[in-house]
């Protein structure tokens, strides 16, 4: 076998035919502009290649289920081992996935628990456990020698009643002790004369015994008596017990009444047994044991633990109530009244007065408490609202008018929202429920309070801890806890965790060293960015301790404060120290820096890429001339620190100056300020938004930097922009509202949600271009128009596909396959329509083409240009105008909105809201963008960016730096100020990692000025 893996002949996509080897057991960077071929080469080449070699060997039944795989466009790939692909693409939307369970973390705590967790009753608490008859005797005769014991089957349990029968049925057994209350009787002498009104606790005494090890058979057949007669519970009875009795300690499981609250439930009920009772030494020791899993203090049978105990996704473990999903749905009162000052009849807002279904129900009611339906349900009393909206305590004259005449019914009206819940249940119609669902609210289980579990699964302890314990807690502090553990465990629970608990650490210090401490376990998967389940997905691979395998992974440093990049770094190391072989795509350079190699594709994107330009290290990449990524690692070219920061904009007669003036307004001019956002981790925070310019939310993984951009600020102002649908998290106001007009997030969702959506349709550049092509002297011999051309609608288009060129393939359990269509060979229209031509193009060779090609082939049509220039702005000039939108990634997809954005005629007061914009993008891509950026904040627009590339943080005007750590440890305001400012404030992990980037800062950074300060371009 070679040492290396050995790509020859490689033209998937853009490659040039190309020939490159990649060292095996070595991390290797491939780098390069966007749309170089990065991707093509790492996972559509190498991957992809190994992956078909291992579907082929599999059987042809298994081969069968996973379908065909198309080999890659490649002659020849050598030294391949078997391939993992780690990339970002969050695989779980199912609400059941957590943290803890994709981790396979959740499993281990299910085995520990399961093997060394400690019963205990979900009602009173107490401990309870399980064991045999000969495990009772056992205890039993471990004690001192010679103790006297009574041995005692428990029949009847604090119930209410005489009992007589049970008497006479017990003498008739042939017993004829027995003690009621505490109190011993001997029912040969007399019947005990109970209360039937009080409750009675009876127990039969089947033995009296002195413990020693003669008595041994006679002990057995007692016990087993005992537990005959009450189905399956032993009570002992010891009168004078010894020092150390030993039969409740944790250790033996032994169950019900210990010690101390044997004699308190004794002297308890001795209080109510009164004067009969006779005089007790107070020192007798009661304890119960049971055959079953049983609290034999509140009666309640538990299920067996077993590791499913654990699971909420199996019904074993799950809460009932909620089976599972932590989260119950329920029509919510505030969304069903919005607005109490409208009248009854249109108060109720999912209850349309104009149905007479509805109308019947309101008018009687109404007449019911005489009232009229215009009254406006604000001036009802609390109890008639409260009769609307929940049902009414009187039966009411329903009048229904039929051909026949009026109808009359009486009944108690059932509410508003007791009938929305009971159709929500029975209605057949999807529709119906989608329609109720509008009115309801998701809420935490109230059962299980969103930990999922039921509640016995929830009494098991390991050291005095549930799982659900330690499920709610941060991967970093359940570590710690981990760590600790030992010593709150008993010899024989250490030596049963030993392994399992190696495992536990293990694995949470993995997640810990990819800087995921701040996750909690049970955080639902589909709530991960693709960065975070990458990094958790990178945590569980080296948590397998595989050796040999080729890991492909995409971008690994997205969404990575440097600080925590370092770690991840690390991680990588270790993952090749271990015998593997890394190929990471990638653009940061502190990546390639760390790296063993680097293959640098290019030299340009699309059509003028798919090249390797350089392939050696680092030093070698920076060597090679024509190498871009080479002149940014050499500082050749580097991305300029602006001359100058903008100031706040303190625009002249602002609406808010005339309105409530004096210091209030002075304060505001100038900054958007939200006040007290305390949603999530954020501390009650007053944070400065400079008008105008453009500011860089900064911080660690998990310090609140989303949630400030997203849930307050976006949210926040869009709700007092008037969208009412719209919830804000926690914050008490924002100042300086007036001084925005429009607010527009730009984030990372897809575009669109089929493939029939793609750059050209979304920045409506498309509808221009089919323009062109109805002008065309055919087009208008045939008479085609306009529409001819599109291929979403009949037509021009293939209708064999629909007009989207491919054909999708249902693939059982695996995700869907696209295929290109046979009929019109992917090219989606029509043979009529592929007649037209403009400059010898059809409309489908125009989709096929990238931006920069379409921008050179459209010259003199300035309202094309003017759309595909922006596209090329923001980067994207390789991405070919019909690319599927579903095909993007989350940072093009942002790009490609960006652009559309730039399009619009705009008035200077908008607010523009990005969240890491540099996702998958090169160092000259980047450029382009923060150009961009500037560009909207010199026009007189503010611009608010989530980012950790530092090249664009010491562009801002001003830092808003978040922490200083993630989850509890964060949500700070830890400094704010211009790039110079927070790179000289110690506290700041962002300003210490500024320093090196920064000319007039001199102070050293954490990777000790590696980076180049400033470049001269
Ligand atoms: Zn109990
Ligand atoms: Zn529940
Ligand atoms: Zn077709």
């Amino acid at each position: 076998m070679t040492d290396d893996i050995v790509v020859r002949g490689a033209s998937e996509h853009n490659l040039k035919d190309i020939d490159v080897s990649i060292p095996r057991e070595e991390f290797t960077v491939v780098t390069g502009l966007s749309g170089s071929g990065k991707s093509s080469l790492a996972f559509e080449t190498v991957y992809a290649e190994g992956q078909r070699r291992y579907i082929e060997s599999l059987s042809a039944y298994a081969r069968n289920f996973l379908g065909q795989m198309d080999k890659p466009q490649v002659e020849n790939v050598e030294g391949l081992s078997p391939a993992i692909s780690i990339d970002q693409k969050n695989a779980a939307n199912n609400p059941r996935s957590t943290v803890g369970t994709v981790t396979e973390l959740h499993d281990y705590l299910r085995l520990l628990y399961a093997r060394v967790g400690t019963p205990h009753c979900p009602e009173c608490g107490r401990e309870v456990g399980e064991q045999s008859a000969q495990q009772m005797v056992r205890r039993l005769l471990e004690l001192p020698d010679g103790t006297r014991a009574k041995l005692c089957a428990p029949v009847v349990r604090d119930q209410k009643g005489a009992f007589e029968d049970l008497f006479s049925e017990l003498v008739s057994e042939g017993y004829t002790r027995i003690e009621v209350d505490g109190e011993e009787f001997d029912l040969t002498m007399e019947t005990p004369d109970l209360d039937e009104n009080y409750d009675h606790t009876i127990d039969v005494v089947v033995d009296r015994v002195k413990l020693t090890e003669d008595a041994r058979s006679r002990v057995t057949d007692s016990v087993e008596t005992a537990l005959e007669e009450a189905d399956g519970v032993l009570k002992v009875i010891l009168p004078d017990p010894p020092e150390e009795a030993g039969l409740g300690g944790s250790e033996s499981r032994s169950t019900g009444d210990l010690a101390g609250e044997g004699r308190e439930a004794q002297s308890a009920s001795d209080d109510t047994s009164g004067e009969r009772s006779e005089p007790r030494e107070d020192a007798r020791l009661v304890v119960e044991f049971s055959e079953e899993l049983a609290c034999t203090h509140c009666g309640i049978d538990l299920p067996e633990i077993e590791t499913r105990s654990f699971s909420f996704n199996s019904p074993h473990g799950a809460c009932p109530e909620c089976e599972g999903i932590g989260e119950t749905k329920e029509v919510d009162e505030s969304l069903v009244v919005t607005d109490p000052s409208k009248p009854i009849k249109n108060v109720f807002e999912p209850w349309s007065y104009n149905r007479s279904y509805y109308r019947t129900r309101l008018d009687s009611v109404a007449e019911h408490f005489g009232v009229s339906v215009d009254t406006p349900f604000e001036e009802l009393d609390e109890s008639v609202q409260q009769q609307f909206l929940y049902g009414t305590d009187r039966e009411v004259v329903f009048k229904r008018q039929t051909k026949n005449g009026t109808r009359r019914k009486e009944k108690r009206f059932e509410g508003v929202i007791p009938n929305l819940d009971r159709r929500y249940i029975e209605t057949d119609s999807d529709s119906t429920r989608e329609h109720i669902e509008d009115y309801m609210a998701t809420t935490t289980c109230p059962a299980c309070e969103g930990t999922r579990l039921k509640p016995e699964s929830r009494a098991v302890l390991v050291a005095g801890t549930s799982i659900t314990d330690v499920n709610c807690r941060s991967i970093g502090d359940a570590l710690e806890h981990f760590e600790n553990l030992d010593a709150d465990l008993d010899a024989r629970e250490r030596k049963i965790a030993e392994e399992i608990l190696k495992e536990i650490r293990a694995r949470l210090g993995f997640m810990e060293e990819v800087g995921l401490e701040y996750l909690t376990l049970d955080r639902e998967a589909s709530t991960l960015s693709g960065g975070e389940s990458q990094r958790i997905r990178l945590a569980t691979q080296v948590g397998s301790g595989l050796v040999g395998v080729l890991y492909v992974l995409d971008e690994p440093s997205i969404g990575l404060h440097q600080r925590d990049n370092d770690k991840l770094l690390d991680t990588l190391e270790g993952l090749r120290d271990l015998g593997n072989t890394l190929v990471v795509v990638e653009h940061d350079e502190e990546t390639m820096w760390r790296a063993d190699n680097v293959i640098d594709m290019g030299p340009g994107p699309g059509k003028r890429g798919g090249e390797v330009v350089a392939n050696g290290d680092v030093e070698d990449v920076m060597d090679t001339d024509r190498s871009i990524t080479g002149d940014y690692l050499a500082g050749r070219r580097s991305i300029p620190v602006p001359d100058e920061r903008r100031e706040p904009d303190r625009r002249e007669g602002s609406k808010r100056a005339s309105g409530d003036g004096g210091a209030a307004s002075r304060d505001a001019d100038g900054y958007l300020t939200v006040r007290g956002a305390r949603q999530h981790n954020l501390r009650d925070l007053d944070v400065e938004f400079p008008l105008g310019c453009f500011t860089a939310i900064t911080g660690v993984s998990g310090s609140g930097k989303s949630t400030l951009l997203h849930e307050i600020l976006y949210k926040g102002l869009v709700r007092r922009m008037n969208d009412t649908d719209v919830f804000p998290g926690d914050h008490d106001d924002i100042e300086g509202i007036d001084e925005v007009e429009t607010v527009r997030l730009i984030d990372q969702s897809p575009i669109g949600r089929t493939p029939r959506s793609n750059p050209a349709t979304y920045t409506n550049v498309f509808d221009h271009i089919r323009e062109l092509f109805a002008e065309t002297k055919l087009s208008k011999q045939r008479g085609y128009k306009k529409g001819r051309f599109s291929f979403n609608v009949k037509g021009g288009r293939c209708e064999s596909c629909g007009g989207q060129g491919t054909v999708k393939i249902d693939m059982n359990f695996l995700s869907d396959v696209y295929v290109p269509c046979e009929e019109c060979e992917g090219l989606r229209y029509n043979d009529e329509t592929l007649e037209v031509t403009y400059k010898d193009a059809t409309i489908s060779d125009v989709l096929d083409m990238e931006v920069d090609e379409a921008y050179d082939f459209f010259e003199g049509h300035s309202g094309i240009r003017r759309r595909l220039e922006l596209l090329k702005d923001v980067g994207l000039g390789y991405m070919r105008l019909g690319q599927p939108s579903t095909t993007l990634s989350g940072g093009e997809a942002q790009r490609v909105k960006l652009a559309e954005e730039l399009g619009k005629k705009d008035s200077g007061e908008t607010l523009y809201l990005l969240d890491e914009p540099t996702t998958g993008l090169h160092s000259a891509d980047e450029r382009k963008l923060i150009e961009v950026l500037h560009r909207l904040a010199d026009d007189g627009n503010t611009v608010v960016v989530v980012e950790h590339e530092l090249d664009l943080v010491k562009n801002a005007d001003h830092i808003v730096d978040l922490g200083p750590e993630g989850g509890e440890k964060g949500g700070d305001l830890v400094a704010a100020g211009t790039p110079e400012a927070v790179a000289e404030n110690e506290a700041s992990h962002t300003g210490r990692y500024l320093r090196d980037h920064l000319p007039a800062v001199d102070l050293e950074g954490p990777r000790g000025g590696r980076t180049p300060a400033a470049g001269d371009d």
